[in-house]
């Protein structure tokens, strides 16, 4: 599944950052997942505790904070957040400029998948 390759990533980089700070725990992980990632924030959080069992973080708390998609329209200039109009099965948007309907846009937030800080002690 999608959430795991990527939460394994997630989990082992925040153990490395913490492995070279000296900490013998990780008590909080901050996150920043955009809404075009399409995961799950809990789901994601299920599996971040799963994983980092028996490891410094276990135990941790996750501070999971989503951010909503912006986008740069190409043709009409339009910035700013967009709609989303069709949803399958899950979550999967179709990415088209709100102002002028066209799907020639860049987006300018919405993919984040970082840790942005750890709490270590
Ligand atoms: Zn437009």
């Amino acid at each position: 599944m999608h959430e795991i390759s990527i939460a394994g990533a997630i989990i082992d980089a925040v153990l490395d950052a913490a492995k070279k700070n000296n900490a013998k725990k990780v008590n909080e992980i901050f996150l920043e997942i955009g809404e075009l990632t399409a995961l799950n924030p809990e789901q994601l959080k299920f599996i971040f505790e799963t994983i980092s069992k028996g490891t410094a973080a276990d135990g941790a708390r996750y501070d999971i904070q989503v951010i909503k998609p912006l986008i740069k329209c190409k043709k009409c200039q339009y910035n700013g957040p967009i709609e989303f109009f069709e949803k399958l099965h899950f979550f999967l948007p179709v990415i088209k400029c709100p102002s002028c309907g066209d799907i020639d846009v860049d987006i300018v937030a919405g993919r984040e998948c970082c840790v942005t800080k750890i709490k270590i002690s």
